[in-house]
């Protein structure tokens, strides 16, 4: 028997493992990205104008709508956990702030 068999078979079960792990190295990128932005701190001066909150339930603000909250916001990256309005920060998703907007 020749080399080229054994390097194809090696390459073939090389390929299937690599590919099976895709899910994994996804889900490691995933956890990583939302672990890496540090939540945006309450004093803030933006966060303050904007007034966010880290739990929607405990908004008094007259602009609050029930039900509302960063979890269904169009500005809020759930696989981050970032806001697109306080770039480098991660918001909870029971948060809420003025700027809350509908997801589409
Ligand atoms: S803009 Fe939306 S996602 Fe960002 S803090 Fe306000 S409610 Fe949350």
């Amino acid at each position: 028997m020749s080399a080229k068999p054994t390097n194809r078979r090696r390459f073939l079960v090389q390929s299937a493992v690599a590919l099976s792990s895709v899910p994994l190295v996804a889900e490691l990128l995933r956890q990583n990205a939302h672990a890496a932005l540090p939540m945006l701190p309450l004093d803030n001066a933006q966060a303050k104008a904007l007034q966010y909150v880290e739990d929607a339930k405990e908004t008094t603000s007259p602009a609050f709508k029930e039900g509302s909250n960063c979890a269904n916001c169009q500005l809020f990256v759930a696989d981050t956990g970032a806001c697109n309005i306080f770039p480098g920060f991660a918001v909870t998703p029971e948060g809420w702030c003025a700027a809350w907007a509908l997801k589409q």
